[in-house]
Parts: C-alpha cells; structure tokens; sequence
C-alpha cells in the first residue's frame, strides 16, 4: 500500500512506536499516536509527537476508527476487538517490522526461536562484521527495525532478532536468510496456544522467496517443521548429531558444510546450547560469503551477552552466574546443564503460566537447593515438592545470602529464574544488575556459619 496521504494510526509509543511514526510521517502518512498510558508517562514520545505534529489520544475503542494502516509496537496483541474490527472495515494492521520492509535495502537475516535469539543475533553480526562486511544489527535487539532503514545500504546486511510478536503481522518482510532456534512453551499469556505461537514464529519462512536460505534446528519438531513452510533451501543443524546440509558436531568436533570449522572447546560460552547457537549463526555466515577460518576466529572472540548465562564473580570459592533473561522454564533448564553439580538456583518472579514440573529432574540432579523468590514462589514449590530443597527467600537479597550462608567452596550460586520480572524488578536487566551488585558486595565468608553438614546443607526453609 502506499503510505502517502494514509490515515494511519501508531499504537503503542515505546521505542519501536516512535521509530514508526516517524517513518510514517516522513513517507507522507497523516499519522496519529495512541497509547494506554498518557503522554506525560511516555518518556521521548512528548517531544518527538510536537516535532512531527502528530496527534496523539489515550487508547479507547473509537481510536481504531478511519484508519487505513494501523502499526502495532510489538507489546500490542494483535488480536485486540478494535483490531479485528478495523481489518473487516479494510485496514491493514501491521507490526513496525513490516511497515519497514518496503524500505530496507541490502539482505536480510531473521533470526528467531523461544530461546537464544540475541546471543545468536549479536553472533552473527559479530561474524559478519569480522569478515569485513556491512552489518547492521537490530530488531527486538535494540534499534527498531524501522530506525535501521536509513543506514541500511545495497549489498549490505541487516542481522534482525524477532519475536513471535514481530512475526506474526508480516506479509511483505522477508528474511533472505531465516533462523528457526527453537520452540519452546512461551508467552502462552499472549498467544494462547502453543500452535498459535509455533505458527506466528513460523511467518518468518512462509515469506521466504525460491534462492532463501531457512536454517532450522534438526532436533527440534517444531522447527524442523517449518521446513514444509519455506520455498528456500533448507539447511539444518543440530548440536547432537551428523545432519546435512548444514553444520553439526562430529565428537568435540564441530562441522559446518562437511567441513571442520573449529572444536567445540574454543567456544567461549558455557552450555550445550550455545554449541547450537554457534552452529547455527556459522550456517548464516558462511550463507552471506563468509569462510570457514574467519567464521571460527570470530566465534573465539565473542564474549556472552550481559544477562546470558554471564559470569559475574568468584568468592569464597563460590562462582556467581547471572542468567537473569532465563525467563522461562527452557532457558532456566538450559543453563542447568551447562553446570555439572554443585548449584544453588535462584527460581521464581511473575509467572507466565509455563510447568515448572519440568525442572524436577535437574534440579533433584544438580541442586544443593532451589532459592525461590517472587510471585510464582508458591506455584514453583508445588510443582518441586520431593524433587529438590526449596527455600522460601523472598527475594533476591536473601537467596543470595542464604547461598552464601550455606555453600561452600566448588558452590555455583545461578540466577536463572524461569520467571519474568516484573513483580519485583523494572525488567529482566534491572534483575540480573541487581543480582550483580548483591554478588559484587560479598565479602569474606562468615566461617562461624560454614555449613557443618548435609543437614544444614539443605536446610529449612527461611
Ligand atoms: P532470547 O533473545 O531468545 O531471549 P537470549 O540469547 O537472550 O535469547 O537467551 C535467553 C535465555 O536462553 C538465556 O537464559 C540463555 O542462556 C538461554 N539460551 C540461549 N541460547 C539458547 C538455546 N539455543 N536454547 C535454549 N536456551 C538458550
């Protein structure tokens, strides 16, 4: 459709949001702004909406009214009553990542799944970026998509995470090369199904074009589903087996187009699942030119995301590791197997409706205690009650003294929460920065409170 002279309607005015309207206004839409919240509590939208005089309502039902394009921040389901009125009346209702589409230049990589989609993200990008190519790294990552059209260049890349939120509005956005990580139980709050959030992740293929690359996990149903759904060639990998096309582990080696590209030991992230991430974002270098050698020295030098199963200290012969966005029971079961034993977890937060049954097993395995904190403390000890010591702490302050108090040498206290935030932090960030400063103040162990025995070591509940 054709913006110029378009009612269109911005709903949502973070940082995506504002991006939009901006592109909109400049493309000649008549724009609108609308938002739950009111203007005051919109932090940078006030100044942009006077620069661009672009209206702005609180959200109500008659805001949807005489819209030809309505463009949705990621955190507005898409679903809304007003929404649906609105596509019968003929509006076309988009995310920010399709109203970029038309105007991003150069080739695109789309990279999506319910866990790892920045670590893989910033990857990629870093390898691209090594190789001495035009890389320009955003979506759910950081710079809205739309803020990325002006630097956007022909014959360069634009390395793009994407949410199911992202995805499931896009018709013309397509993904010259598209990642499917994987596909967990998550944001069953938003989506309702698992199916519909399978199938919204899933759009990322459907728009793929003949000569599109979709690179897709070997081992996971759903993504290997998604293989039915693209008209590109697929590749695949997996981080257990000999798959091909694609990349996969041969022993501790690690083989990318029946080549050896580097071991598995030289990647400098913990965790199986990171052999998966590395194996994955290889197949989409080496599919944009680059070699197999520059590939493999990139991969040694790029360092975890903050929050990523990052390493925060050693004391007392205790490490700390914050994986503050493991916001759900996959991710939290993830960095479980990335340690052999020895571990006090720190679980809990708001809820998003997932089975925290599923942690039984590793935790009983690998745990001293699960620390639990939060909303969802009450539900997460149903579901571990016999499994694992739980301890009711509250909050993170006092998981991580009771951990301290408790441990000892060889200890890993991890945060890994399988939980949102929200309930007692700003955001995931805001957790696993809190999580930091609390570690960072740790001094000498308490040696009258060392634990004595096993007892103690699983001690009652505080
Ligand atoms: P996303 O952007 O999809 O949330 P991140 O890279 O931020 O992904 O990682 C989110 C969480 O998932 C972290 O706890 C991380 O340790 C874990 N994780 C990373 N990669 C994977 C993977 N391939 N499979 C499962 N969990 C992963």
């Amino acid at each position: 459709m054709t913006l110029r002279g378009a009612n269109a309607l911005v709903v949502g005015m973070k940082m995506s949001g504002r991006a939009s309207a901006e592109l909109l206004a400049r493309e000649g839409a008549v724009v609108r702004a609308t938002d739950l919240k009111p203007l005051d509590e919109l932090p940078g939208a006030k100044e942009l909406l006077e620069r661009l005089h672009i209206p702005f309502a609180r959200q109500t039902p008659e805001v949807f009214e005489g819209c030809d394009a309505i463009v949705l921040s990621p955190d507005v389901p898409a679903d809304l009553a007003p929404l649906e009125e609105a596509r019968r009346r003929g509006a076309r209702v988009m995310g920010e990542v399709e109203l970029a589409a038309p105007f991003l230049k150069g080739r695109t990589i789309g990279i999506t799944g319910s866990n790892g989609k920045t670590t893989t993200t910033s990857l990629t990008g870093h390898i691209l970026g090594a190789a001495g190519l035009a890389v320009q790294v955003g979506g759910n990552i950081g710079t809205p998509v739309t803020a990325m059209v002006d630097a956007s260049r022909d014959g360069g890349w634009n390395v793009l995470e994407l949410s199911s939120f992202q995805l499931e509005t896009i018709s013309e956005f397509r993904a010259h090369i598209g990642l499917a990580l994987n596909v967990t139980q998550n944001h069953l709050d938003r989506h309702h199904t698992f199916e519909n959030y399978a199938a919204a992740k899933g759009r990322l293929f459907d728009t793929q074009r003949e000569g599109d690359y979709a690179v897709l996990n070997a081992d996971d149903p759903v993504c290997a589903g998604y293989a039915g759904r693209t008209a590109g060639f697929v590749q695949w990998f997996s981080g257990s087996r000999h798959v091909s096309p694609g990349a996969s582990p041969c022993g501790e080696k690690l083989m990318l187009d029946g080549k050896f590209l580097m071991e598995a030991g030289e990647i400098p992230l913990r965790g199986r699942h990171n052999v998966e991430n590395v194996l994955a974002a290889s197949i989409a270098a080496a599919r944009a030119g680059v070699t197999h050698e520059t590939i493999a020295a990139a991969v040694r030098t790029f360092q975890a995301v903050e929050h990523r199963l990052e390493f925060v200290r050693n004391a007392g012969g205790m490490d700390f590791y914050n994986d503050s966005k493991a916001t759900s029971v996959d991710a939290t079961l993830k960095a479980l197997s990335a340690f052999a034993g020895g571990l006090w977890v720190i679980l809990g937060g708001k809820d998003k409706g997932l089975d925290y049954s599923a942690l039984r097993s590793l935790l009983g395995a690998k745990a001293h205690a699960a620390l639990l904190i939060g909303a969802a403390a009450g539900k997460i000890a149903d579901a571990l009650e016999g499994a694992v010591p739980v301890v009711h702490a509250g909050t993170l302050e006092a998981a991580v003294a009771y951990a301290w108090e408790h441990g000892g040498p060889g200890d890993t206290v991890l945060l890994a929460p399988a939980c949102a935030s929200f309930d007692q932090f700003r955001s995931f960030e805001h957790r696993g920065e809190a999580f930091k400063e609390i570690a960072g103040r740790l001094e000498r162990k308490p040696s009258a409170t060392e634990p004595t025995d096993e007892g103690n070591r699983h001690g009652p509940t505080i």
